[in-house]
């Protein structure tokens, strides 16, 4: 048992903003106060400190194929920030590409108990799921990648949604995965045929399908299952001088899906991730420019969409993709090694070595984007916190990015060091916008708890919710951006399912988060049908027979699945 007491808490989901609120817990549970004998609990006197749900990050490349082969192929980072062992806790390394046990521990000490791999190869799905068991304390889930797939390309081109929705069913549940992701739908098919696709009406080559019809179809299939998520979108031509156009289409596609009837009430029903990457205007480097102003626009009238930041922090960093030819296209510009990966796995992928330059005006212009639209959407339940761990930086610079959200003069100060052109180029200079706390609190966890659709227990603190809760020694009377940082770095406490887990900023104990995954039942005759079909495409086309393809249990020894009952697809 624990009291949580005299804290400034901030807990959006039940709209409380830096009231003294008093914390109970039991059981791994938040409880009613009375339910505790305050004689018998343990007391953190949390005066002068804030008091949130723990964070939840719903973008971050910690586990699997693509952060494993820059663990091998960036030695020179894994030689840097070096952490040795303890007797409550394992050694590890890295800056960008850290290993597994510290990747839990880092994420914890910044008060992060949840965290979302979204680049899941159906085909390496065990690989993912036995490193996130060696990432310890934080709750994990992973998202499958299926904007690629030869099944799914086959039954949307035929307009056979319910096999289809019969097909995603059975995937998520043979890869243990939480949501349908897509990276570059259809263009990293065509990467295989030493192509991409231009734009959202390019059809992908032999499958003749369109990255339009492939999001609408997924969208509307990810309806029809009620899968807790959106679609998690990696957009066309990410990262290329123009893109902006396609993003606004990208939304615009699932307009006229039957997306938003079938959702009702749940307003979320596209989530387009690391979107600073996807909100570029002009046609070349040469005059490449911010338009996360006409982003923000259109998220601020459209509440179905839901974006994360992808903030590039400067410096040096890894990046990694299931989009195989934007890493070529950084290949290309930067010259530095090249892995090109995965095309087998009916996805891609490919990592290349980045430094973000304060020199460089297109990477100064990028680092406007990011903020500018946390600061121009309006509503912060739609935007959350990311660097795309690691594309745009580590993860472990949020308490930094937190700080420019909070501060004008903090990101004044940044801006000075940045290449001259970043204020013509981009509006952030004229933004006097600063996020509070209570916004703070929403984009680095309420607001990912409702996307994720797990409000009932996480993302806040009332009665029911999961005992994760983190403390952060920062006065709200008192605030200076070293103090926002310097605090959000090294929480004064993170409790995890009710466990002291982190204390003054130290792992001071190891417990093993929960693995979510969605088990969504359809119709039998249908599944049936469906499997008839795909068995076949397992033994004319891949490498494992399909009995040894799903995931087995003992892969996922902390499971927590979610049931999902669509039979009425038939
Ligand atoms: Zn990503």
């Amino acid at each position: 048992m624990l009291l949580i007491n005299n804290g400034y808490v901030y807990d959006p989901l039940n709209k409380i903003d830096g009231e003294k609120v008093d914390i109970a817990i039991k059981d791994g549970k938040i409880v009613e106060e009375s339910q505790i004998n305050p004689l018998e609990a343990k007391v953190i006197d949390a005066t002068n400190m804030i008091v949130m749900p723990g964070g939840i990050d719903v973008h971050t490349h910690i586990s699997g194929y693509a952060i494993n082969a820059g663990r091998r192929f960036r030695p020179e980072d894994g030689r840097r920030w070096l952490e040795p062992h303890t007797s409550i806790r394992r050694s590890g390394a890295g800056y960008s590409v850290p290993s597994t046990f510290v990747t839990g521990y880092r994420y914890a000490i910044m008060g992060y108990t949840m965290l979302c791999e979204p680049a899941m190869p159906p085909l390496l799905a065990r690989h993912t799921h036995e490193e996130l068991n060696d990432t310890p304390i934080v709750d994990t889930t992973a998202f499958t990648l299926l904007g690629n797939n030869w099944t799914v390309a086959q039954y949307i081109k035929r307009g056979e949604y319910e096999r289809c929705a019969a097909f995603i069913a059975w995937m998520l549940r043979a890869t243990k995965g939480y949501c349908i992701k897509m990276v570059n739908p259809g263009g990293v098919e065509a990467w295989a045929w030493r192509s991409n696709v231009k734009d959202l009406n390019d059809p992908v080559p032999y499958f003749d399908i369109t990255p339009a019809e492939l999001i609408r179809g997924l969208a509307t299939v990810n309806e029809m299952l009620k899968l807790p998520h959106s679609i998690h979108v990696h957009t066309n031509q990410l990262g290329v001088p123009g893109n902006f156009e396609i993003t606004i289409g990208s939304f615009d596609t699932i307009k006229d899906a039957k997306v938003s009837s079938i959702r009702g009430e749940r307003k979320q029903s596209i989530h387009v991730t690391h979107a600073q990457f996807s909100a570029y205007g002009g046609d070349s480097w040469n005059n490449f420019e911010s338009k996360a102003d006409v982003i923000a626009k259109y998220v601020n009238n459209h509440p179905y969409v839901t974006i994360d930041m992808g903030q590039v922090i400067p410096g040096e960093t890894t990046t990694m993709t299931a989009d195989g030819p934007l890493e070529y296209n950084l290949h290309s510009l930067n010259n530095l090694k090249w892995i090109n990966q995965g095309i087998e796995l009916e996805t891609g992928g490919g990592l290349v070595p980045f430094i973000y330059s304060r020199a460089s005006p297109v990477n100064s212009v990028q680092w406007a984007i990011g903020l500018e639209l946390a600061l121009l959407i309006e509503d912060p339940f739609q935007v959350y916190l990311s660097t795309d761990h690691p594309n745009a930086g580590p993860f472990i610079r949020y308490p930094r990015i937190i700080s420019w959200l909070m501060s004008k003069q903090s990101r004044e100060s940044q801006l000075q060091k940045l290449h001259k052109r970043t204020s013509k180029r981009s509006l952030i200079g004229t933004i006097d916008r600063e996020y509070n706390l209570y916004e703070i609190a929403t984009i680095t966890r309420a607001g990912q708890a409702v996307a994720l659709e797990m409000s009932d227990t996480k993302g806040h603190l009332g009665v029911n919710a999961d005992a994760d809760v983190a403390i952060y020694d920062l006065d709200p009377n008192n605030l200076t951006p070293q103090k926002i940082e310097k605090a959000f770095s090294h929480a004064a406490y993170t409790i995890k399912d009710g466990e002291i887990v982190v204390k003054d900023g130290e792992v001071v104990s190891i417990t093993q988060g929960k693995r979510f995954w969605v088990n969504p039942q359809v119709d039998e005759d249908l599944e049936r049908m469906m499997l008839r079909e795909i068995r076949r495409t397992f033994a004319l086309f891949y490498t494992v027979t399909m009995p040894n393809f799903p995931v087995q249990e003992m892969y996922v020894p902390s499971s927590n699945e979610i049931k999902i009952d669509a039979t009425y697809i038939s």
